[in-house]
């Protein structure tokens, strides 16, 4: 039971309220999303999806059928777009050869089995695995990000050199297992680390700013 978890959603909320994130209207779309967000703002991951809006490209055949050059010039603005290009033609392979091209049979893995299914895919690591469980399938697995990482150190509730996985541990060994609530609390976390929690830290008016440690 860690004491700051519970506390710190509760100022986060009590000040922004819903956050109503993800702002994506398919499975397969949430999918795209947590691979092109791989590295960059979420402001790019719009752009690279209205592209592929525009191309009629966001279902499963028309990804199939276009070359990865195509691909990758359709979500250029998301960068490392030839990289991002080879991951999403490699997960569509992965879902024809061994789901029979549908996401049904895959969503209804367990938890367990399926992260380990996501992470054995190509580019696909804790963070976007999860972005994927949460979003995607609504299980309770908790997101961490480098936001989630720096203000976790910067009040000293974890140290450098923790995994993610402890990290992960550190929210759903504490909050009760509840999709929404991880969905609600990392997007205020996405919103405190544009805001305050930056590369250099604006903690003046910071909701979390009372849980400093120096104030303790
Ligand atoms: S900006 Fe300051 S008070 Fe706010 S979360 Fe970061 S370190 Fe904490």
């Amino acid at each position: 039971m860690k004491p700051f978890i519970q506390p710190s959603y509760d100022a986060l909320f009590a000040l922004w309220g819903e956050q109503h994130w993800w702002p994506a209207r398919t499975r397969l779309e949430m999918m795209l999303g947590a691979i092109l967000t791989q590295n960059t703002a979420w402001s790019n991951v719009e752009k690279a999806i209205a592209n592929l809006r525009r191309n009629g490209a966001l279902n499963f055949q028309t990804l199939e059928k276009s070359s990865r050059d195509q691909l990758a010039e359709w979500i250029r603005p998301a960068g490392y777009f030839n990289q991002k290009a080879g991951y999403i033609k490699a997960m569509i392979q992965t879902i024809r050869q061994d789901f029979g091209g549908s996401l049904n049979p895959l969503f209804a893995l367990d938890t367990p089995a399926l992260r380990k299914e996501l992470l054995s895919w190509k580019g696909i690591g804790p963070e976007t695995a999860d972005s994927i469980l949460l979003y995607a399938g609504k299980r309770p697995v908790f997101v961490v990000d480098a936001y989630t990482k720096r203000f976790l150190l910067r009040h000293g509730w974890c140290d450098q050199t923790a995994s993610y996985d402890s990290v992960a541990k550190l929210f759903t060994g504490t909050l009760p297992a509840d999709a929404p609530l991880f969905n609600e609390y990392h997007a205020l976390i996405v919103r405190l680390g544009k805001e305050h929690c930056n590369t250099k830290p604006k903690c003046e008016g910071c909701p979390l700013e009372r849980f400093l440690p120096h104030l303790h």
